[in-house]
């Protein structure tokens, strides 16, 4: 298991956790980008979006629905918060373990497009 999420899932490597249930866990980003910076992964090694499969359906469908429970807790969904899934070297992922940014806690900027 080289996989540093499955690692961190396993608690092999620590991590602050906000949210866990039988799909996902979720917990702080070490470089954290907003000032709510959580990351969210499901429990299931899957490299990313490009290797999702129809059984996969209920574990993304869980990924969404723990990002609003952790939007509640965390006291943003009201003012609203990001959420941001790279994929590939063009998408800059750069973890092949599916996480799910959420992103929050300020205004955030727009600055997404092509490297200049
Ligand atoms: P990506 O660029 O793949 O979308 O995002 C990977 C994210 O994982 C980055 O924001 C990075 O800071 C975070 N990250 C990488 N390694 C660790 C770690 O060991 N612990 C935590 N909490 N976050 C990590």
């Amino acid at each position: 298991m080289d996989c540093i999420f499955d690692k961190i899932i396993a608690g092999e490597i620590p991590s602050k956790k906000v949210y866990e249930d039988n799909f996902v866990f979720a917990f702080y980003d070490i470089h954290p980008i907003a000032p709510v910076h959580v990351l969210i992964i499901p429990k299931k090694h899957i490299e990313s979006i490009n290797d999702l499969e129809e059984g996969d359906v209920e574990i993304v469908g869980n990924m969404f629905l723990a990002a609003k429970k952790i939007a509640f807790d965390l006291g943003i969904a009201e003012k609203g918060y990001k959420l941001l899934v790279r994929t590939g070297r063009d998408g800059g992922q750069e973890v092949p373990h599916i996480h799910m940014h959420l992103l929050g806690g300020a205004r955030l900027r727009e600055d997404i497009g092509p490297v200049k």
